[in-house]
């Protein structure tokens, strides 16, 4: 029988200023880890599961108590290897070196698709790590919050003149990340009905605040919607319901919304979607017993699915991909027009990409709210400039409830990142803050993923499937003494669509951390910089000139 904790455990990173371990960057592993799963942050914690569908924190129960057990006694010049969620190995290596390097669900390209890898997760050889839930820093909903809300603020500036005031729009999926849609939509003053087949993840947004309303029934939820929309109230309603059905069912009676896009687990056909006619608990007994027959409806539905979004577009709805990989699944089951909409990165993202800027995250580990606090006001002092930016932190401020230690996430570019880095490792060092900050970001950032039919769709020379960049970006991170170092496959769009890098580091305040800091913070936002110039954007090639970079081929 595989240990697993006592049914009343619950996982809670350890709060304050004491060690439990042998130096601060194994402590923030530790903590790290265990904040992934934090009921207040994991959505299935009892099976490890952080996120997205089925990612995963640590590959089953006797490798995270390996895995806590191995960061207690790690020395300050060892490094810890993961592969695939189980601690393998410990080497000495030295002080700079990350304290853990992680590999996570990579398959030899032949064998990368969802059969193989059930195959080997099934026999215990792999676990699934989607992108911060393997890599340890998954942040709960805010992580993906500003991302999100950066992205419909950029569809209302293309579509609909900056805000999404007296406009509706339709998704499906409030899970982990798909849990952030209603309030970056309201946020953005807009109107949103969110479609969700499992009635306890709109209660748990309802509890976070990140949900206003839960309807059981279309008519009811389209009732709410159009009178916020003709009275120009932000408003968000969570309908119970499943999207295949749903969806269709607008279409056909000519409800169409302004903007239609989807962040249901799409990339994971036997977990992450479910097919139509089927109730959550029909579908956990055809996974267990029929599991062929699961994933053909499910691909079925989201065929359905897609068609439906392609005649709301067809009407006049905007829409776009939300990173699901939906469009690819329909696309396989005879949907030839499928792509026809964009993904959310080549329509709305990718020009920040081009500066280096994405997810950029800082955790207290000190667990007082204060000290995240002390760093908001870093921000709108140093880049007080920049009213978007600060105009996020304070509404963050305001309307974002923490889930497990407290954090923040705002989108910087390459030299702010840097700069932010130095002033909070100094603020450690002065005891400004009660314990050191771990800073880090999600793998969807500007140069560590590679993934065509997400980050690098469209790419203007072609090279959406090249994946030696994540690979660069993670060795290079590594090199520079980020305190761990991820590569990842198949996070986001599923398994075959993608390989991605994660890096986090610790700023403790010491004179090596401050020098780490600045290489790590400086590279990985570099690595953006450089795929973007190198595909040949304007924007990356002016960031590169005006930054010093030294890009060797790059034509001036
Ligand atoms: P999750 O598994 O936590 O949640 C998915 C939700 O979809 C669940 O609550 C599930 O009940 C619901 N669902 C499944 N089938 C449904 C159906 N037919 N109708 C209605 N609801 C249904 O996943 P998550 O963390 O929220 O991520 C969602 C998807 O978004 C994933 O594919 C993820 O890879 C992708 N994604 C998005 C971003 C982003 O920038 N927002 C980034 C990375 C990945």
């Amino acid at each position: 029988m595989e240990k697993r904790p006592p049914l009343k455990k619950v996982i809670q990173a350890p709060r304050g200023s004491t060690l439990n371990t042998q130096g601060w960057v194994q402590e923030a592993a530790l903590r790290m880890l265990m904040n992934n799963l934090d009921p207040e942050v994991a959505e299935r914690p009892q099976d490890l599961v952080v996120y997205g569908g089925i990612g995963k924190a640590a590959r089953d129960w006797k490798s995270y108590e390996a895995i806590v057990e191995t960061l207690k006694r790690l020395k300050n010049d060892e490094t810890l290897l993961i592969q695939s969620g189980k601690p393998v190995a410990v080497f000495r290596t030295h002080r700079d070196a990350p304290r853990v390097l992680l590999a996570n669900s990579n398959l030899v390209p032949r064998w990368a698709d969802w059969n193989h890898f059930h195959e080997l997760d099934r026999k215990g050889l792999m676990m699934y790590g989607q992108m911060t839930a393997g890599s340890w820093i998954y942040i709960g909903s805010q992580g993906i919050l500003q991302g999100t809300y950066e992205t419909f603020a950029a569809c209302a500036r293309q579509h609909f003149g900056g805000s999404l005031k007296g406009r509706i729009v339709v998704t499906a999926g409030l899970g982990g990340m798909g849990g952030a849609q209603p309030l970056a939509v309201t946020l953005n003053e807009g109107v949103m009905i969110a479609v969700e087949a499992d009635q306890s993840r709109i209660q748990r947004r309802l509890d976070t605040h990140y949900l206003d309303h839960m309807a059981t029934d279309l008519s009811e939820a389209i009732r709410l919607a159009e009178q916020a929309k003709t009275e120009g109230n932000p408003l968000s309603i969570g309908l119970v319901g499943n999207a295949a059905e749903v969806l269709p069912k607008m279409v056909e009676i000519g409800f169409i919304p302004d903007v239609v896009t989807d962040q249901t687990s799409a990339h994971d056909p036997l977990n992450g979607y479910l097919p139509q006619g089927l109730m959550l608990a029909e579908a956990d007994e055809m996974r267990s017993h029929h599991p062929d027959t699961l994933v053909a409806r499910a691909k079925e539905s989201m065929a359905i699915h897609v068609q439906a979004m392609l005649e709301m577009k067809k009407r006049g709805a905007v829409a776009f991909d939300y990173g699901n990989n939906i469009r690819q699944v329909a696309y396989d089951e005879g949907v030839t027009d499928a792509f026809s909409f964009p993904g959310f990165v080549p329509a709305y993202i990718r020009p920040q990409f081009c500066e280096g800027k994405g997810p950029f995250r800082w955790v207290a580990l000190s667990g007082d709210p204060a000290d995240i606090h002390k760093t908001d006001e870093v921000i709108l002092r140093e880049f007080a400039d920049n009213t978007h930016l600060c105009r996020w932190i304070r509404m963050a401020q305001q309307q974002v409830a923490f889930q497990g230690l407290p954090a923040r996430i705002c989108w910087l570019g390459y030299g702010e990142r840097a700069r932010f880095g130095r002033i909070i490792n100094e603020m450690v060092a002065q005891g400004e803050l009660k314990a050191p900050i771990v800073i880090g970001r999600d793998h969807l950032d500007s140069g560590s993923v590679a993934s065509p039919n997400r980050e690098t769709e469209g790419m203007k020379d072609g090279s959406d499937a090249v994946a030696d960049w994540p690979i660069l970006n993670a060795l290079i991170n590594a090199v520079g003494g980020a305190s761990w170092v991820s590569v990842h496959h198949g996070g986001g769009v599923g398994m075959g669509y993608s390989l991605h890098a994660g890096m986090v580091i610790v700023a403790d305040g010491s004179v090596e951390a401050a020098q780490r800091l600045e290489r790590v913070l400086t590279t990985d936002p570099g690595m953006g910089v450089v795929r973007h110039a190198d595909a040949g954007y304007e924007s990356a090639i002016r960031t590169a000139h005006d930054q010093g970079m030294d890009l060797p081929m790059l034509q001036s």
